[in-house]
């Protein structure tokens, strides 16, 4: 049979670490509901194909309904904040990534979010990198982080790095892989491309800075 153009493998689940989206050129906004903890949060739950492309806007009606995650919404403040200009309460980033991934994801809007905090929650990276001795404000290897990660959750990672204001290599976003019913952690069939420096920062949150921070 045909492959369709919507159907997929596996998902990346994408989490950023904050205070390097912030520190970077482009600045950031801490959400209307506070400066976010100092911890990993979801940037998105992406179908992606083995061959390395996805499938994007798959239910060009579809639109994100607050309603159908009112119980979730505590969570995904916490979880799932959106650190781009202006401040927001994140609805914006969560109607993106639902129209964008989720609508290609085969799960309902509800399943979508719900599945992505509890995956979230299950890898507890920022605990796994701290059992390794990896903490926030000190310089590492990929590697170190990226043994720490399969240690610690079981399965190799992705990192993909950006570029601090003094030019520093460090760690923006861990991509880790999830089988395409999104109940638990694999392999990744595939990683994405893009390198990081050889000793890369794990930024601290409080040394950032941001917009709205005065
Ligand atoms: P960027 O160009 O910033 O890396 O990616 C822009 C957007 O394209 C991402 O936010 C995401 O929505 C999508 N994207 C980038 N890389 C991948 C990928 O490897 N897999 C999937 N499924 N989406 C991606
Ligand atoms: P966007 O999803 O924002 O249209 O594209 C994000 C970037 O990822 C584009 O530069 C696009 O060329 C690239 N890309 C590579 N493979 C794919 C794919 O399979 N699907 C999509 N949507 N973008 C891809
Ligand atoms: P992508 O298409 O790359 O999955 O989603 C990125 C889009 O969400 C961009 O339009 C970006 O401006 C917006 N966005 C809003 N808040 C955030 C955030 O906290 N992190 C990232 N990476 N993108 C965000």
């Amino acid at each position: 049979c045909l492959a369709r153009d919507d159907d997929f493998d596996f998902f990346y689940l994408v989490q950023q670490w904050p205070a390097s989206y912030c520190d970077t050129k482009r600045s950031c906004c801490y959400p209307t509901t506070g400066k976010p903890a100092e911890d990993f949060s979801i940037h998105g739950l992406w179908p992606n194909r083995n061959d390395g492309s996805w499938p994007s806007n798959c239910d060009d009606d579809a639109s994100f309904d607050e309603s159908e995650v009112s119980d979730l919404i505590n969570r995904m403040q916490k979880d799932w904040p959106s650190l781009a200009c202006p401040s927001s309460d994140g609805v914006r980033f969560w109607t993106h990534e639902w129209e964008k991934h989720g609508t290609c994801s085969l799960l309902n809007e509800r399943q979508y979010f719900q599945t992505a905090l509890d995956l979230k929650a299950k890898s507890n990276l920022l605990q796994v990198l701290k059992d390794a001795g990896i903490t926030p404000g000190k310089f590492y290897t990929v590697e170190r982080i990226k043994d720490a990660i399969k240690e610690g959750v079981g399965y190799t990672p992705f990192v993909e790095c950006n570029v601090d204001q003094s030019r520093n290599s460090q760690l923006y976003q861990v991509y880790l892989c999830v089988d395409s019913s999104a109940s638990d952690f694999i392999e990744c069939p595939v990683f994405p491309h893009g390198r990081c420096g050889s000793r890369i920062e794990f930024p601290s949150f409080s040394s950032s800075t941001s917009e709205n921070e005065s």
